[in-house]
């Protein structure tokens, strides 16, 4: 999907306006990335219409060229499709508050309730596990081990006690947990590999038998498509106020999490993203978003570049990128302040789509490497950096001298300029980012 989705953008980028066929052609291959994420038809078509009127209408921010224009409506419908805000957990008026785990087996709830456990307890919550799947032989033991790495306690029938029924346990549970004053009871159930009746029977009863404040349909992220049908078993046969996704650490690409937001209209409360208790939070409609369209926290950026750059400054830049004025040595420095405010640069790196791989390139950009162009600019006379290009060899000595730096640092970072000079002239100032030119491998 983000490659997909990352060519749509980039030839977004050199254009200077969005015209119909540009919002079409895009509509069309988002549409079918959607798809290929395994994303629901009705939601891919609901999706497309709000994203087609929104292009097309007036909303078009001026800081912004068409490629962000675009990035930011289909962020923002994503946001609202996978639910605006995050839901916080409603706690009972009269502890304890029961939350009870629903889904496939597999899907991860016995890891959620360690998981669900850990979290409450660390936000100062006295929480019980409860073992109510007595349907495989080792369920029981697998949430002692998972209470006892939570440091919270289980509640399980005793062994040989002649107690079978997961109703029972469940009823008996919630007295236990008045008894010892424990103020959340979270109800771990048995899951089957398809969805059957007797497995929506046994959740339904134990619904019934401990009237759960919160049912939580735990749902596997990886299994696509499925998750759609799998979620309207789960809504008809025992009701649920919110959702669990788990497994988002595997490659999937979140078309589960657009599916059953939409489709089921409950809410995704909490993401769970690995096999030890500490991966998991609550779910981020936002960072979702990012995940779906395979950019990192590239509206971020956007935004907070946005707000370093005054619309002004922002301006007489996207006319020299663009090839009208010739980007200078002093606009580098300029430009490289406003990024600077924005932050640490390795903050500003991971925010950037594909910055994994030019890791490696990049790595020499530290912060002192920055200080250290800075030093050479400002050791420049004004001509020089308006016309880098006069900078010749007893020049560049002079800067070096001057700014403590070794000749073979201002040759770099002039050879570097002109390279990055070069590429965002090709990139249509997408970003304008300075410092960023690729290094000569
Ligand atoms: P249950 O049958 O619904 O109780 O599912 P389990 O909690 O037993 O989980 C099934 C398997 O998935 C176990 O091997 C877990 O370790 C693993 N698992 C659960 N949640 C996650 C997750 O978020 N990420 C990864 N990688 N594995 C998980
Ligand atoms: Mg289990």
């Amino acid at each position: 999907l983000s490659d997909r989705l990352a060519n749509v953008f980039s030839s977004l980028r050199s254009k200077g306006r969005l015209s119909e066929a540009d919002i079409d052609r895009t509509a069309r291959e988002i549409r079918i990335a959607l798809l290929e994420a395994d994303v629901a038809l009705p939601v891919v078509k609901a999706f497309i219409a709000a994203i087609k009127e929104r292009a097309t209408g007036s909303e078009v921010a001026q800081a912004l060229n068409p490629a962000q224009q675009v990035i930011k409506i289909v962020n923002e419908e994503l946001i609202g499709i996978l639910g605006g805000e995050t839901r916080r957990l409603q706690f009972a008026k009269n502890p304890p508050t029961v939350i009870m785990l629903a889904g496939l087996q597999g899907a991860g709830k016995t890891t959620l309730a360690g998981k669900l456990g850990l979290w409450l307890r660390k936000a100062g919550h006295q929480p019980l596990l409860v073992a109510a799947d007595l349907q495989r032989p080792n369920a029981v033991q697998q949430l002692q081990v998972v209470g006892e790495r939570a440091g919270v306690e289980v509640y399980a029938p005793q062994p040989g006690s002649g107690v079978g029924d997961p109703i029972q346990v469940a009823r008996d549970s919630i007295e236990h947990a008045r008894r010892t004053m424990r103020d959340i009871v979270i109800v771990d159930t048995a899951g089957r590999l398809g969805i059957d009746e007797e497995l929506m029977a046994q959740a339904a009863g134990i619904r019934d038998a401990v009237s759960p404040d919160e049912t939580l349909f735990v749902v596997d992220a990886m299994i696509g498509q499925d998750a759609v049908r799998t979620a309207e078993a789960f809504r008809d046969g025992v009701g649920f106020s919110g959702v669990v996704l788990s497994k988002l650490d595997g490659d999937a690409r979140g078309g589960a999490a657009l599916s059953v937001r939409h489709v089921t209209g409950q809410p995704i409360m909490f993401a769970s993203t690995g096999e030890k208790l500490e991966d998991f939070d609550v779910f981020h409609p936002d960072r979702m978003a990012s995940r779906i369209l395979g950019m990192g926290d590239v509206l971020t950026l956007i935004e907070q570049a946005e707000t370093a750059f005054d619309a002004d400054q922002q301006q007489k830049m996207a006319a020299k990128l663009t090839g009208g004025d010739e980007f200078t040595l002093e606009d580098f420095l300029e430009q490289m302040l406003a990024v600077r405010k924005l932050g640490p640069l390795g903050n500003l790196l991971g925010m950037l789509p594909g910055a994994g791989q030019l890791k490696d390139q990049l790595a020499d950009l530290d912060e002192k490497h920055l200080d250290r162009v800075q030093a050479i600019i400002r050791g420049m006379t004004p001509a020089e950096r308006a016309d880098p290009k006069m900078i010749n060899g007893s020049r560049r000595l002079r800067i070096a001298n001057g700014s403590g730096v070794t000749v073979t640092d201002v040759n770099q970072l002039v050879d570097r300029f002109f390279e990055a000079r070069k590429m965002m002239k090709q990139m249509g100032g997408a970003m304008g980012l300075p410092g960023m030119g690729r290094r000569k491998s």
